[in-house]
């Protein structure tokens, strides 16, 4: 039963009126409702995408392109601690270009970072007004005069990776007494698919080099090779292959044991790296064999800088541990692409390059070793 309410009874134009502010109220609450789920949408989508992400370039190119868009904000940018630069030595052997991605900035330590740091609770995210001072290393060319900023760290297992850095040209839009929940979240995101995909990247880069020289290995050249003869056949550039190994290597290292003999072949890994450009790559075959493949050198440059190696690595002694010295010297074979049959299947080309240097280098042991020899058919 209705209960008869006491006092004066509201007009009927009153009741109108509420009506209408009520509806306008519930219109404004169903479209604020439908922006936030768009909202919501879209950063689902976004972090569908960088989980999808396998490459460290795939993934903050992503970061970078699409956060700005979604989240309306001026400047997106990440600060990541990379203590003894392996990061950035690790992602630069595997092709990355840090000039594409002026938004990333390395840090040495956490210090770095600016947060404040208490022993027992991790850092929260800082947000406010900009300031040129505290802010200036996290955003270092704006392209827009930003008003308030948030910077958000990145934790892994309680342990601070970096910060994700936000910059907006409105100044309410960080304002310190905002909730953090929504920033943290996306930072954690971020902060797992940051740390598998740098993890990948190490493995996949200890996958194509050799442990003991630091340089590429074998399943590294086969690859590459591929790729490099295709397009050297798009683009008609010469490719050459030389095929480096030492003389008398048992010798080595009954002389001066087995960890002698690794120390010899870092050195001469070394030594042959000196003689290089950049786009050449070196890798250790296995043993003490080494091959090089020079991107843009035609048999004859190929033999100048082959020869260049072999006195290189015949000039002087090499310095061991307990002050032993070891005479080394190398023989070397070179072939050229030029010299195989075109047009077949691109493996076989480079199983024959291979092949060829591989012979040239036999007739260098087989004429005395220390010396450099062309393929010749
Ligand atoms: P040659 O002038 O004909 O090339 O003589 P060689 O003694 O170098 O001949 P061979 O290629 O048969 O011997 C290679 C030796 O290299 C055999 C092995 O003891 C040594 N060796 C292979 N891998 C390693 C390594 O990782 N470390 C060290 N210290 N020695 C290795
Ligand atoms: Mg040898
Ligand atoms: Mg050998």
């Amino acid at each position: 039963m209705a209960q008869k309410l006491p006092g004066k009874q509201p007009k009927q134009t009153d009741l109108v009126a509420e009506n209408k502010a009520l509806r306008a109220r519930l219109a404004y609450l169903i479209e604020q409702a439908e922006r936030n789920h768009e909202i919501m949408m879209r950063h689902q989508a976004f972090d569908l995408e960088i989980v999808g992400a396998s490459t460290f370039p795939e993934l903050i190119g992503t970061i970078f392109r699409t956060l700005p868009v979604i989240s309306d904000l001026s400047a997106v940018t990440l600060s990541l601690i990379d203590e003894d630069s392996d990061i950035r030595t690790v992602m630069e052997k595997l092709g990355v270009n840090f000039a594409d991605f002026p938004q990333l900035i390395f840090v040495p330590d956490v210090d770095a970072l600016g947060f404040e740091l208490n022993p027992r609770t991790p850092p929260k995210p800082e947000l406010g007004m900009f300031d040129a001072q505290r802010h200036g290393a996290q955003f270092p060319s704006p392209e827009q005069r930003l008003q308030s900023a948030a910077i958000v760290p990145l934790l892994r297992n309680k342990r601070i990776i970096g910060s994700l850095n936000l910059g907006s040209v409105d100044p309410a839009r960080f304002s310190p007494s905002l909730g953090t929940d929504f920033v943290e979240h996306m930072a954690s995101i971020i902060a797992i698919c940051l740390e598998n995909v740098i993890s990948n990247e190490m493995l996949k880069y200890i996958g194509l080099t050799d442990s003991l020289t630091g340089v590429y290995n074998r399943r590294y050249v086969d690859r590459r090779l591929i790729e490099e003869i295709s397009r050297a056949r798009r683009q008609e550039y010469p490719i050459s292959f030389m095929y480096i190994d030492i003389d008398h290597f048992k010798r080595v290292n009954d002389t001066v044991g087995h960890q002698g003999g690794d120390d010899v072949l870092r050195e001469i890994a070394n030594r042959i790296k000196n003689e290089l450009r950049l786009s050449d790559a070196l890798a250790r075959f296995g043993g003490e064999e080494f091959v090089v493949l020079l991107i843009n050198a035609d048999l004859e440059s190929a033999a100048f800088v082959a020869e260049r190696i072999r006195a290189s690595i015949a000039a002087s002694m090499i310095d061991l541990s307990g002050g032993v010295k070891v005479s080394i010297t190398a023989s070397v074979g070179v072939a050229s692409l030029s010299q195989t049959a075109a047009g077949g299947a691109v493996e076989v080309q480079a199983q024959e390059l291979i092949a060829h240097a591989d012979e040239a280098l036999y007739q260098a042991k087989d004429g005395g070793r220390n010396r450099v020899i062309r393929y010749a058919p």
